[in-house]
């Protein structure tokens, strides 16, 4: 027996929580499934001393936004998934937990069938707000590699402690990446971090966060039209960090502290693994976005007529002339005496739930805004879905808003 309800909402991330937030304004019936508890992605998906990157007055939930006692400081793991559960709570938002959604299929009268581990619903509208980061991207050459060695992603990377003794291969230098090879150097691993094309920003420049500056700059407000490509919007966040109160994560400083950089990583044979000779030029890409977020952090400064201290002290250490390292073309992971590799390459979608044919050629739905084709079928929470920002904590409810005004405009018809 299915029972009947105006909209579900899939996921208790902070996109389903934001949607529920405008969907109880309305005051519409509606229900939050969730497969295990609020915030899991935070509680299950991050490591233990994971924080996060977005300073605490980014933190704007509908309804939520940040008003604790530290606004300029990066909060840990525990405390996010607090703030969500406690946000939960403001509007008494009607999650059930424990409940994982297994099928969505659209009836002929156009309404949704939602079948659940547990029970069935069916609802004029349902909001998927299962996230946009949920399996991890691992090559099909990690399969090739000696199983002497462990291999994990990002997302199941605890601490150092847990790993098997002896040298670590990181694979991939964006937030993550970068994050990670630092907590394991200063463990006192040896570590070896393969670098792509990701950027680097400086934590702090004239005297403010670069998150601040990057909101001043509109990096946060592009949409995909504004980017060069559309390509683009895969690629890598800056490399910074907000772990011991924030700061600057710099390859080159890594180099000096004794992590051995390489080339992205090609391929793998047994205990070899071969790379590209492409530090030199990815170290380049990063130095470039750190000299182009200062001299348009800059140029932002002079336009506005503001009287903000100059940061000689920032521009001298990103504009550093470091010597060039040097490249290799292999690595053995047995000579390195390498046990394990975490795989830091990011994430791939899974909307396989959704039983319709919504994916466009990247694997995301398709969708304008989080509107898809098929009246009453939403996205939320996805990367770039209106905006760079869509996806933080700092951005989602913006989507959510237009997407529950959306609901309110459907005139709903055969029910
Ligand atoms: C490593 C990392 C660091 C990040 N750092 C920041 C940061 O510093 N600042 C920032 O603003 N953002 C950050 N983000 C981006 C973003 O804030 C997070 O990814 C956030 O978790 C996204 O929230 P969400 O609600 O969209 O998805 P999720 O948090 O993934 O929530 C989706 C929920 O849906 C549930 N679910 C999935 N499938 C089903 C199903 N079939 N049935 C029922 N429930 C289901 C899941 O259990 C989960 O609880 C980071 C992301 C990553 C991966």
């Amino acid at each position: 027996m299915s029972e009947q309800i105006d909209t579900v909402v899939i996921g208790g991330g902070q996109a389903g929580l934001a949607a529920s937030y405008f969907l109880t304004q309305q005051g519409r019936e509606h229900i939050v499934l969730e497969q295990h508890r609020i915030g899991e992605a935070w509680r299950s998906g991050r490591w233990d001393s994971f924080t996060l990157v977005t300073p605490n007055w980014a933190l704007d939930l509908p309804g939520g936004a940040y008003s604790g006692a530290d606004p300029d400081g990066f909060m840990p793991r525990a405390n996010i998934v607090a703030y969500l559960e406690q946000y939960a709570e403001i509007f008494k938002a009607p999650v059930k937990s424990g409940v994982r959604v297994t099928a969505v299929d659209r009836n002929p009268d156009g309404s949704y069938r939602v079948a659940t581990c547990d029970s069935e619903y069916e609802a004029d509208n349902v909001i998927v707000a299962t996230g946009g980061f949920q399996l991890p991207k691992i090559p099909d050459f990690s399969l090739n590699i000696s199983p002497k060695v462990e291999q994990i992603h990002s997302g199941q990377y605890r601490n150092p402690e847990v790993l098997p003794p002896g040298a670590v291969l990181v694979v991939g230098s964006g937030q993550s990446g970068c994050q990670l090879a630092e907590e394991l150097q200063q463990s006192g691993r040896r570590v070896y971090l393969t670098v792509g094309s990701a950027g680097r920003v400086p934590r702090r420049y004239r005297g403010e966060d670069a998150f601040w500056w990057l909101l001043k700059l509109g990096f946060f407000d592009q949409t995909i039209e504004q980017l060069p490509t559309p390509q683009a919007r895969f690629a890598a966040n800056p490399q910074v960090t907000g772990k011991n109160g924030g700061h600057t994560l710099n390859l080159h400083q890594f180099a000096q502290d004794g992590i051995v950089l390489l080339g992205h990583l090609r391929g793998a044979d047994g205990s070899t693994l071969t790379l590209a000779t492409d530090l030199a030029e990815n170290m380049a890409k990063s130095d470039a976005q750190s000299a182009n977020f200062m001299n348009n952090s800059d140029a932002w400064v002079k336009k506005a007529g503001l009287d903000m201290p100059e940061d000689e002290e920032t521009r001298a250490i990103e504009l550093a002339q470091w010597e060039p390292l040097p490249e290799a073309t292999e690595l053995d992971l047995d000579k390195s005496d390498i046990t394990t590799i975490v795989w830091a390459g990011g994430y791939r979608a899974d909307y396989s739930i959704v039983h319709l044919p919504i994916l466009g050629q990247d694997g995301y739905p398709v969708h304008l805004g989080g509107v898809t084709e098929y009246p009453g079928l939403y996205f939320l929470g996805l990367p770039w879905l209106s905006k760079r920002k869509s996806p933080l904590l700092y951005g989602v409810g913006d989507d959510a808003a237009h997407i529950v005004e959306h609901i309110a405009g459907r005139v709903c018809v055969g029910r």
